[in-house]
């Protein structure tokens, strides 16, 4: 039975920083994913780093959203070094259009709750003037904005090749068509099954998205996560006119427009809904009136990996002791921190005190 230092199990965002994160420190390490039959984030994303409006609730949350954004141009510059492969990363910052005064009031309320529980971070409102120098595309119904200079957006696909590159190049080891049927503790180490094969590790890490709710009790773990479906709709390139971010918005380097953002609890459905796109088009049309020119070349659903608060589960299991698991709905945004922070402390064999909040601790567990 072939055995590693550390199994990784997914090989979406999420398990592909900390694969990458823990192999180009010489761990030798396995990153073992379902395949193209899975659901999966990482490749039906929209590709903010967003930092805005990230854990107003939980300051823990937004302290770590933060570094992860302040990471991001290390963790961007060292993958584009190593492979070649460039993420796309910019941080122009981001864009929360308002069309009412009412809305208006209501995001700063939450720029002043943020900036008195997390820390000043340059977030404000702008009013109408100030955004149309801005951006003068903006539509005649937008009131203002809220913006902040931290936020910013990247290719997520890239960003995935150029992790999984870079894995490969410190001799890593990619498992893919390995859905993982079972795993086993005994004397200090793990043996994970997928069909007819066994992978043997010292240490796991649980990064299978949606697929963590169903392994984590194989381990002594927790990890009550459900869908969550987004759908995308994606323009023809078009000359550049927004320069910013934007929350439901987002025009990529290479000129196409992407618009979002549902939340729909529709379960595992993964079809698209012709009303919710109406919705995603038209108020993003509002916004913005030259996308009535646009032609529309894609649109697609996909799940996100939701906990019951919305905030990230960092775990390590004391049942297995070097079992750990991760998961988050902002896989983008916390790459920076997953792959340049978590990797690291997994590493080291335990999760030191900042990661205490994020415990699956603050959730109940079903009576068996
Ligand atoms: C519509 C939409 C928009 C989003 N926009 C943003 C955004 O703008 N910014 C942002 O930061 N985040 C965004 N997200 C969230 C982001 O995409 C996710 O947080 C991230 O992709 C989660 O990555 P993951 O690796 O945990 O999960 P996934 O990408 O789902 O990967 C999980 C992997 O685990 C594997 N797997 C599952 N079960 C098993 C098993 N038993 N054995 C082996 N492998 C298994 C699967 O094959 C899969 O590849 C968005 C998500 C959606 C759906």
């Amino acid at each position: 039975m072939k055995g590693y230092d550390v199994i990784v199990i997914g090989g979406g965002l999420v398990g592909a920083t900390i694969a990458w994160g823990a192999g180009r420190t010489g761990a030798s390490v396995a990153l073992l994913d379902e395949g193209d039959v899975a659901l999966r984030a990482s490749r039906g994303n929209f590709g903010l780093v967003w930092v805005q409006t990230k854990g107003a609730e939980m300051p823990p949350y937004a302290h770590w959203t933060r570094r992860s954004a302040e990471l991001w141009p290390q963790l961007a510059s060292t993958l584009r070094e190593a492979t070649g492969v460039d993420a796309g990363l910019q941080q122009p910052g981001g864009l929360m259009v308002c069309f009412s005064e009412r809305e208006m009031e209501e995001r700063h309320q939450l720029n002043r709750r943020m900036h008195n529980t997390c820390g000043d971070i340059g977030c404000r409102m702008i009013g109408r003037a100030e955004l149309k120098e801005m951006v003068p595309a903006i539509g005649p119904r937008v009131v203002g904005a809220s913006y902040c200079p931290a936020d910013g957006h990247a290719n997520p696909l890239l960003l995935l090749r150029g992790l999984h590159r870079a894995f490969l190049d410190h001799s890593g080891t990619y498992l893919p068509g390995r859905g993982v049927d079972a795993i086993a503790y005994a004397d200090g180490g793990f043996t994970v099954r997928c069909g007819a094969e066994n992978f043997a590790a010292a240490k796991i890490v649980l990064a299978a998205g949606l697929g963590n709710a169903r392994l984590a009790p194989m381990v002594g773990l927790h990890m009550p996560v459900h869908p969550v479906r987004g759908e995308v709709i994606v323009t023809e390139r078009m000359r550049p006119f927004l320069p910013y971010a934007g929350h439901t918005m987002r025009q990529t380097v290479e000129g196409s427009v992407m618009l979002g953002d549902s939340q729909e609890d529709v379960g595992f459905d993964t079809a698209v809904s012709v009303p919710v796109l109406r919705d995603i088009a038209a108020r993003n049309l509002a916004a913005f009136p030259i996308l009535a020119e646009a032609t529309v070349v894609r649109v697609w659903s996909a799940l996100r990996v939701m906990t019951p608060d919305g905030f990230p589960i960092y775990e390590q299991s004391l049942r297995c002791p070097g079992a750990f698991a991760a998961t988050c709905h902002s896989g983008v945004t916390l790459a920076g921190a997953h792959a340049l922070e978590l990797a690291p402390a997994i590493l080291s064999d335990h999760l030191p005190g900042k990661f205490d909040a994020f415990r699956a601790a603050r959730f109940p567990v079903p009576a068996p």
